[in-house]
């Protein structure tokens, strides 16, 4: 079998990979060709299909056994484009495969399964898919329009979603007679399992498409812009109804969940529905107190440092944060202030520091062994 069409190397994984290894090498791989990352690049676009074509065959046991055995047409077809996963996967539904091994896809391709019945199409939402965007900092605060490119399957051009080469039309399996499982009665029991030869589909493609190789799906990028609303946190999860895969024969389409990744801001920490925000006080300001500038998300605002200020005092501003949630207003930014305290001094500060060290007497730590002392009496 050619390279190309091994989905193992195309991820660059060994063949006793766990699912684990699997979906890390996956997601790294779809990080670097993801279309986002390289627009344009048709190279990386095919590729980027590619890996996703593998992955899907590699994150369903199922598949994977089938590939493992050799026992799927992969190699028996000659496909432009490489392997097709969906080939010896059965109907559409399994074909549209969640290529982010998200969400609730799998369990609807097991139901979809069971219920498959001679002559009648079957029915199914379309999938789930959940893709990553990447948001700056102030995107993430602010809200922003971002476009994206996720991948996605939709119906073959060229044989309509059949499979089958056009004139032609797919055979109902002779193994199950097109019920797509196998049972075995076993005294009382009846034990099903979905059939061997046309792997749950109910029927065989003799004469394949030439354009998807029988699968019946064509793999595509669909385009969307999506409106991040104001606020999102690191790994927020938005839900787009309908812009999932396309359901078949009229069935709804699923849901696009976008995941959230939001860069770090130098200033602004994230804390729940608040920010923090580290301000330096120079040892004088401190001791007489001062007015000073700090970093809003809009630019700047004046704060008061009272005298005497210590290290660690936070003061916050309320409803200066980022959006909460369900538009329940904004949450605050809290100024954590700290002394900072110089590492070498010129010879004059140093002269300073011996003029203050003399006037400022006392032992600031005589309590702690009275309190000590007290204790043990
Ligand atoms: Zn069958
Ligand atoms: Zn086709």
């Amino acid at each position: 079998m050619a390279e190309r069409t091994d989905p193992y190397k195309i991820l660059g994984v060994g063949k006793n990979a766990s699912e684990d290894e699997i979906k890390k090498a996956y997601r790294k791989l779809a990080r670097q060709y993801h279309p986002d990352r390289n627009p344009g690049d048709t190279k990386a676009e095919d590729r980027f299909k590619e890996i996703s074509q593998a992955y899907d065959v590699l994150s369903d046991p199922e598949k994977r056994k089938a590939f493992d055995r050799g026992a799927s047409p992969l190699g028996g077809f000659n496909m432009p484009g490489g392997f097709d996963p969906g080939s010896f996967a059965g109907g559409f539904g399994d074909i549209l495969s969640n290529l982010f091994g998200g969400a609730s896809g799998g369990a609807a391709a097991g139901g979809g399964r069971a219920g498959n019945v001679r002559g009648r199409p079957r029915e199914a939402k379309g999938r789930d898919l959940e893709t990553e965007v990447s948001l700056s900092f102030d995107q993430a605060v602010k809200g922003a329009q971002v476009p994206l490119a996720v991948p996605t399957s939709r119906p073959c051009e060229t044989c309509h979603g059949s499979g089958a080469r056009p004139g032609t039309s797919p055979k109902v399996c002779p193994v199950c007679q097109g019920r797509g499982v196998e049972s075995e009665s076993q005294g009382i029991f009846s034990i099903s399992q979905p059939c061997s030869n046309c792997h749950g589909a109910g029927t065989i493609i003799e004469d394949p498409c030439p354009t998807c190789g029988g699968s019946g799906a064509q793999r595509t990028v669909h385009r969307l812009r999506v409106n991040i609303p104001a606020g999102v946190r690191d790994g927020s999860r938005i839900r787009l109804a309908g812009k999932g895969e396309p359901g078949m024969n009229g069935a709804p389409p699923g849901d696009l969940y976008v995941i959230t990744r939001v860069s770090e801001s130098p200033v602004f920490k994230r804390s729940g529905d608040n920010l923090e925000v580290e301000v330096p006080l120079t040892i004088p300001e401190a001791i007489r107190g001062a007015v000073i500038e700090v970093p809003t998300l809009n630019g700047s605002k004046r704060l008061r440092v009272p005298r005497g200020t210590r290290h660690g005092t936070v003061q916050r501003l309320r409803s200066e944060g980022p959006q909460r949630p369900n538009g329940k207003g904004r949450g605050d930014i809290h100024y954590r202030f700290v002394i900072e305290v110089p590492e070498s001094l010129s010879p004059e500060q140093t002269e300073a520091v011996d003029k203050l060290s003399e006037v400022m007497e006392g032992d600031p730590r005589a309590r702690l062994f009275q309190r000590a002392a007290g204790a043990g009496a």
